[in-house]
């Protein structure tokens, strides 16, 4: 690559590491959570955050920053809910920057939330370079895709902090092999966190949530489930 094409993209770079530091002082100071959603197009990032957040709700106080090339569809969706969601509309871009984050966030009072979600452009490539001052990076493996796309992409799952396997429904009508895929993970990134869940049947999605009220350092209150808290 010519040297001048290499500088251009270090300076965007760290131009994106300096304004994700000063998000995520940002958040902290909030006191809020963030969660990056990483994954390829159809993964079901929507689906997901549209039980999290019902599944949320009444227990933490979370919102939703959503980022596509076209079309507010998936934040019109997450808005049933009744959570507060933004829409980022990207264009022709195919990821998220911190700048385009902190953009969204404009005169949003983020005291007022225990965590936000952000969903990034479905792509497991360039996301995995761009910090948007989130506290956890989840990415997300649909049963669908293909046991082995965790070595096809090992960047992305070596910058996640946690890999949710969606779609678990499916698994067996599509013949997924659970066995291959956790290895695939664990072979780009040992001892990775994995969580299955289905947005669908709701299997999984408990222990998901208990992970994100960790995360809020809050505990969650369990009405629907007569789960006894102390
Ligand atoms: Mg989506
Ligand atoms: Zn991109």
């Amino acid at each position: 690559m010519p040297a001048r094409i290499v500088e251009v993209r270090e300076g965007v770079l760290k131009k994106n590491d300096l304004l994700a530091r000063e998000l995520r002082e940002r958040f902290a100071e909030a006191g809020l959570a963030v969660v990056n959603l990483v994954s390829s197009p159809g993964s079901g990032k929507t689906a997901l955050l549209e039980r999290t957040l019902a599944g949320l709700a009444g227990r933490l106080r979370a919102g939703a920053l959503v980022g596509d090339l076209a079309t507010d569809n998936d934040a019109r969706r997450l808005a049933a809910s009744g959570a507060p969601v933004r829409q980022i509309t990207t264009g022709t871009v195919c990821h998220l920057d911190a700048e385009m984050v902190g953009r969204a966030l404009a005169g949003w009072n983020l005291t007022e939330l225990d965590l936000l979600f952000i969903e990034n452009v479905g792509n497991l490539v360039c996301p995995s370079s761009y910090d948007l001052g989130e506290t956890l990076r989840a990415v997300l493996f649909s049963v669908t895709e293909g046991e082995d796309k965790p070595l096809k992409y090992p960047t992305i799952y070596n910058s996640a902090d946690l890999a949710v396997i969606t779609k678990i429904d499916l698994a067996e009508a599509v013949g997924f092999d659970r066995a291959a895929a956790r290895e695939a993970v664990d072979r780009v990134r040992p001892g990775l966190e994995i969580l299955e869940t289905s947005a669908r049947t709701g299997e999984g999605m408990d222990a998901w949530i208990e992970r994100l009220a960790g995360l809020a350092g809050r505990e969650v209150r369990h009405p629907a489930a007569g789960r006894a808290t102390a």
